[in-house]
């Protein structure tokens, strides 16, 4: 029977009571982590969301029937105890707060009983994932993930203060918009006024907070949700959030000093740790190079090496046939490496064809000077002896290389790069290594469609040095683009946008959209902008993921409160569900199943 709290109130949460407060009385209210009757003594553990507290029921204090009340609670019974604090009696336990102290019961009641939970209540708990989001509700309650949610809160907070002490306006934009089919696949909601229209649930508030641009606001932000309807590879989710801002008047300088300092309150605040200022820049070419990925980790070294010049010539035709088609070869040093196995050099030849390589050359140089390779025998001595000295290779050093074109080389390089890092053990999750890569391309060129494609999105300012090349090698265009990277991840983007007319109207050309196509989709923004628009640009960053970096966590299903799984379904609501016929037909929708379709 579920008792009420009346008469009752909380004076403290469970770890909140300290030794300052030996000799007081205290009411506490949370949850049985675990009772433990020890014949004339029950222990229960109580918790809530600030931690453990031990209690202790003994009959000479709190009497029989509250006795046998404490000898009646199970784990996640929910219960209010007033009692008086004492210094502890057994042994202390160091690994709690609240370690050297407990409550001596005289009063309990039991607020709500519990079913045995599907699975226990615990620090990184071992349940299965499925179980886990089934009961969402549960799996919150653990300390571990109840840390991060703590910790997403407390860093939107400080992210809110900050931006509003610099000028910005938190300003709200639609959820129900318009479909542009540029970019990622949308969330439609049809309309039941428009029977045959939809809006579209955001990808990001970008056209809006352009305009917020063009209405004269000057500095906005907005913790935005964001829809995407793209298969969910990795780690990702049909909603996330973003921190959207866009500020006026400004050029790329500007948009990187304030999210540096940002970026710098932010960690200080939260996790104590000085971010260095400031924040070192690549551009992306340089990025590609020296680590063949536009988010490069640089925690630690492993950098490629282009070696095409030493091999275009040379006697093994892989490498030589790669450089003759316009390709290149590039290598790594796996310092120390050497001795790698056989078996685990294939491992890691299976590994870059994921990455659309054809392969992996190695040469394994021993540490008594005996080289290993897997292409020797199509190489000169002088060769060899080229290569290993462009690698810096030396005794006890296993030497890595691809061949194919620029982007398949960067993409398996890159991979094994982090790969190996991996398995060696050099990722520190204490370290905090933050990049902003910068002029990265314009435009992307789409086998798919056939057409170059933004590598940004259509808004994005080139670089005006390269604006001569528009036409005759659009490829070339640098980007007024740039990424903010931590530790191997990208936790934003944004660019200058174009406030020319003719230069938008021109990258529609390039990105192969007619006049009436671009209006079709864009028209109030480029009508807005005949009001007199002023330069502007911004930045978003992925909030999930940024939270999951600082909670050190491996996914950011750990830092959502209520998150999806991997098919974009909800396990504990059984979100999408089918609905009512009636539903359907005030939206003028009719659902046909697939075998009715054929
Ligand atoms: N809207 C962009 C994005 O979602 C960010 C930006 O350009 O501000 O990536």
């Amino acid at each position: 029977m579920a008792e009420s709290m009346k008469g009752l109130k909380r004076s403290h949460r469970a770890a909140e009571v300290t030794k300052a407060d030996i000799g007081s009385t205290v009411t506490v209210m949370g949850w049985v982590q675990k009772s433990r009757n020890k014949g004339g003594v029950i222990f229960v553990d109580l918790r809530d969301r600030s931690g453990i507290l031990q209690i202790i029921f003994e009959e000479a204090n709190c009497g029989s029937e509250v006795f046998e009340k404490a000898a009646r609670l199970r784990s996640e019974f929910v219960i209010a105890v007033v009692g008086e604090v004492c210094e502890r009696a057994g042994a202390v336990n160091t690994n709690l707060a609240t370690g050297e102290i407990e409550v001596v019961a005289r009063q309990l009641r039991i607020l709500a009983e519990s079913e045995t939970p599907p699975f226990h209540i615990e620090e990184n708990s071992k349940t299965k994932d499925e179980v886990r989001l089934k009961y969402r509700y549960l799996d919150l309650r653990r300390p571990d993930i109840q840390r991060n949610m703590i910790m997403r809160s407390k860093a939107c907070i400080v992210i809110r203060n900050f931006l509003a002490e610099n000028g910005f306006l938190e300003i709200e934009t639609p959820m129900l918009t318009k479909s542009t089919p540029e970019g990622a696949r949308d969330y439609l909601v049809p309309s039941r006024v428009h029977p045959g229209s939809f809006y579209a649930l955001p990808q990001s508030p970008q056209l809006f907070k352009q305009l917020l641009m063009v209405s004269g606001y000057d500095r906005y932000f907005q913790l935005a949700r964001c829809f995407r309807d793209e298969d969910l590879r990795a780690d990702r989710q049909p909603e996330f959030t973003q921190v959207d801002m866009e500020l006026s008047f400004v050029d790329v300088d500007d948009v990187i000093d304030v999210n540096e300092r940002l970026l710098a309150r932010l960690f200080k605040e939260i996790l104590d740790v000085e971010v260095p200022l400031p924040i070192p820049r690549m551009t992306w070419q340089e990025a590609m190079d020296r680590f063949g990925s536009d988010k490069p980790d640089t925690r630690f070294g492993m950098e490629l090496v282009d070696v095409t010049n030493v091999v275009k010539d040379c006697g093994f035709g892989v490498f030589s046939g790669a450089v003759a088609a316009g390709g290149s070869v590039r290598g790594i040093n796996a310092r120390g490496q050497g001795q790698m196995p056989r078996k685990k050099i294939d491992a890691l030849t299976a590994f870059v064809k994921d990455y659309g390589a054809k392969g992996l050359a190695y040469i394994a140089l021993g540490e008594d000077g005996a080289v290993k390779s897997s292409f020797a025998k199509f190489m000169s001595e002088e060769e060899m002896q080229a290569l290993i000295s462009a690698m810096q290779g030396e005794a006890g050093d296993l030497l890595l290389f691809a061949a194919d074109s620029n982007k398949v080389v960067w993409a398996s390089l890159g991979a094994l790069r982090i790969h190996l890092a991996e398995m060696l053990g050099l990722l520190d999750k204490n370290q905090y290594n933050f990049l902003w890569v910068t002029e990265f391309p314009l435009l992307e060129w789409s086998d798919e469609e056939q057409r170059f494609t933004a590598m940004h999105h259509p808004f994005t300012m080139p670089m005006e040095e390269d604006l001569q090349y528009i036409d005759s090698d659009p490829g070339r265009v640098r980007a007024k683009a740039y990424d903010i990277v931590l530790n191997g991840t990208e936790i934003g983007g944004g660019s200058v946008r174009i406030h020319q007319d003719d230069i938008q109207e021109k990258m529609f050309e390039v990105l192969g959209f007619t006049k009436e196509r671009a209006y079709d989709q864009f028209g109030f923004l480029l009508d807005a902008f005949r009001y007199g628009v002023p330069p502007h640009a911004g930045l978003a960053y992925g909030l999930d993921r940024l939270i999951m970096l600082m909670s050190k966590v491996d996914t950011i299903r750990d830092v959502i409160a209520f998150p999806k799984v991997k098919d974009a379904s909800c396990l504990m609501t059984g979100a999408p569900t089918v609905v009512d016929d009636k539903q359907l037909q005030e939206l003028g929708i009719a659902a046909v199943s697939e075998e009715e379709e054929n």
